[in-house]
C-alpha cells in the first residue's frame, strides 16, 4: 500500500537526466504503481541466476541491483541497467517510487520510458516529482523551490544559498513570524469575542511592541535580501571607460579567456557584449561597452547609446581610466561624458588602469586618490597583474560587504522578496492602526493579510493555482 496523502492515483514517469549524450541516464518513477513497473520492466542478474526451478527472487527496497531492462511482452533486452527502489514514505516524493539507470543514449531512454508508459505509468509534467513532495508534506514550499534554484544554480554561492534553502533556512524564518502573528491573531479574536471575561486584557501598548517587531524581522529580511538577490541572478556590471584604456582586457581576465576580442584600434568593441563569470563563486553579468567618447561615426554612435544604457542597467559599474594618459593630464574629456551617466545611487568603482605605463607612481597616487566623486580608486595594471585583487576584493564587497553580512542571509527569490515587501505593508497598517488607538477587528484584518501574504512563501496559505504556477517553471524530471 503506497502512501496517497493527496489522493493521486497515478504513477508518473520521466527523463531525469539532460538531455544529450552522457555516461548515464536515469528514469524516474513515482506512485502507486512504481514499483510494480520496476519489477515487470528490470531484470536483476541475481533473480536470473537463481531463478531455476525457484521462485523469481524479488527486489528489496533501498538496494541497488545490476540487470537489465527488457520488454515483458517478448523479452526483447532494451539496455543493460541499474535499479533501485524506494517504499512509501521513505523517497523524495514521499510516494513509493523507483530510478533506473541506463546508458545515456536518448534510444535507450526513450525506448525505457516507453515500457513505462506502456505498462501503466503516465508522462510527468514539469517539476511534478518535487510537487509532489510538497503536496506529500516533505517539503514545504520554499523547500521545493530552492530544488529548482540547485538545479539551475550557476556559481557557488548561488548555489550554497539554495541548498541552505532547501534545508529549511527560509521556512524557519517564516515560520517563525507566523507562529508570531498567529498568537496575536488568536489574542486579538479573544478579545474582540470575550470582552468582558476573564481574560488578560490586550494593551496596546503590548500589542504595538509585538507588532513592531514582526515589523522590524521582516524590514531586516528584506535587507538582507538583496544580497540573497545578487547570489541568485548575478551581480550586473558595467566596464565603461574611453577606448583603449583597457575594457576588454578587463573583461577577459574577469572571464578567464580570450572571450573580447581585445585589439589597439579605438573604438571596435561596438556592440554591448554580456557575458557570464564567476568571481569568489558570485555570479557576475559583465557586460562590456564600446566607448562612451563623443564621435560622429554612426555606427560608433549606436554602440555609445547602448553603453550608456547598459551602464543605467548594471547595479555597479566600474569606470576605467588609462593612468599614463591622466598622468599626462590628455583625458580631461573623461568628466563631461561621465556627466551624462546616471551613475546616481549607483555603486561605482573607479579604476585608474595601465599603472605599469606611470612614471612617477607615488605622486600619481597621491594626486587622485583624493578623487571623492566616486570614492577611492583602484590602481592597477591589467599587462602586470598588479592591482587585479584589490579590484575584485571590491567587486566581492559591492555585493557581500558594507553592512551586509553573508550569514545574514535574506530571501533570494523574486516571488518571495515581493511577498515579504506585501507583509511589510500589511503589518505597518497594523502598527499605525495600532497607534491610533484603532478597534481590534480592524487591526486583526490587517495582521490576517500579514499571516496569509507570508505563507505564501512557504506554501502554507498559497492556493492551487500558484501552486500549478511555480511547478510549471521546473524541469522535466525534477
Ligand atoms: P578597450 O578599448 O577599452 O576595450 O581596451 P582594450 O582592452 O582593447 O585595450 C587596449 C590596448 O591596451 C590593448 O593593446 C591592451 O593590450 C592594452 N592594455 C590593456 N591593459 C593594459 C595595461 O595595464 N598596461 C598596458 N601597458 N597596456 C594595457
Amino acid at each position: 500500500m503506497s502512501l496517497n496523502l493527496y489522493g493521486n492515483e497515478d504513477t508518473i514517469a520521466a527523463i531525469s537526466t539532460a538531455k544529450g549524450e552522457g555516461g548515464i541516464g536515469i528514469i524516474r518513477l513515482s506512485g502507486p504503481k512504481a514499483i510494480e513497473i520496476l519489477e515487470r520492466i528490470f531484470i536483476s542478474a541475481s533473480s536470473e541466476a537463481s531463478e531455476e526451478g525457484s521462485e523469481k527472487k524479488l527486489l528489496k527496497p533501498r538496494y541497488f541491483y545490476y540487470g537489465h531492462v527488457a520488454d515483458p511482452e517478448d523479452g526483447r533486452q532494451i539496455d543493460e541497467a541499474m535499479a533501485v527502489f524506494f517504499k512509501a514514505p521513505h523517497s523524495y516524493t514521499a510516494e513509493d517510487s523507483a530510478e533506473i539507470q541506463v546508458h545515456g543514449s536518448i534510444v535507450s531512454l526513450r525506448n525505457t520510458l516507453e515500457l513505462c508508459l506502456r505498462e501503466g505509468a503516465r508522462l510527468a509534467e514539469k517539476g511534478e516529482f518535487t510537487k509532489r513532495a510538497f503536496l506529500n508534506g516533505r517539503l514545504d514550499l520554499s523547500q521545493a523551490e530552492a530544488v529548482a534554484e540547485l538545479v539551475s544554480a550557476k556559481a557557488q554561492k548561488s548555489f550554497d544559498m539554495a541548498l541552505s534553502q532547501l534545508n529549511g533556512s527560509v521556512s524557519e524564518k517564516i515560520d517563525a513570524l507566523l507562529q508570531k502573528l498567529l498568537d496575536i491573531e488568536v489574542e486579538l479574536s479573544v478579545n474582540i469575542d470575550y470582552p468582558d471575561e476573564d481574560i488578560e486584557e490586550l494593551s496596546y501598548a503590548r500589542l504595538i511592541a509585538e507588532l513592531s517587531d514582526i515589523k522590524a524581522e521582516i524590514s531586516r529580511l528584506l535587507k538582507a535580501s538583496d544580497s540573497a538577490r545578487i547570489l541568485r541572478e548575478g551581480l550586473s556590471v558595467s566596464i565603461i571607460g574611453r577606448p583603449n584604456v583597457g575594457k576588454s582586457s578587463l573583461l577577459n581576465e574577469l572571464l578567464g579567456e580570450d572571450r573580447a576580442i581585445v585589439t589597439e584600434i579605438a573604438g571596435t568593441t561596438r556592440d554591448t557584449i554580456e557575458e557570464y563569470a564567476e568571481l569568489r563563486g558570485i555570479p557576475l553579468r559583465l557586460i562590456d561597452t564600446a566607448g562612451i567618447r563623443k564621435t560622429k561615426d554612426v555606427v560608433e554612435n549606436i554602440g555609445v547609446e547602448r553603453s550608456l544604457k547598459a551602464a543605467e542597467n548594471a547595479e555597479l559599474v566600474i569606470l576605467m581610466r588609462d593612468a599614463a594618459m591622466a598622468e599626462a593630464a590628455v583625458n580631461e574629456e573623461d568628466a563631461s561624458s561621465f556627466e551624462s551617466l546616471e551613475t546616481e545611487g549607483k555603486k561605482t568603482i573607479l579604476v585608474y588602469n595601465k599603472m605599469d605605463k606611470v612614471k612617477d607612481k607615488g605622486s600619481f597616487v597621491e594626486n587622485t586618490a583624493s578623487d571623492t566623486l566616486y570614492g577611492k580608486p583602484v590602481f592597477m595594471s591589467l599587462k602586470d597583474g598588479s592591482g587585479l585583487e584589490e579590484l575584485k576584493d571590491r567587486i566581492e564587497a559591492a555585493v557581500c560587504g558594507g553592512e551586509l553580512r553573508m550569514e545574514e542571509r535574506g530571501l533570494s527569490s523574486l516571488r518571495h522578496i515581493e511577498l515579504l515587501r506585501e507583509a511589510l505593508s500589511h503589518i505597518s497598517h497594523a502598527v499605525s492602526a495600532a497607534g491610533e488607538r484603532e478597534g481590534f477587528d480592524l487591526i486583526e484584518i490587517d495582521v490576517r493579510e500579514c499571516f496569509d501574504t507570508l505563507g505564501k512563501i512557504t506554501g502554507r496559505t498559497a492556493e492551487a493555482e500558484l501552486i500549478d504556477e511555480i511547478f510549471s517553471r521546473f524541469c522535466l524530471g525534477k
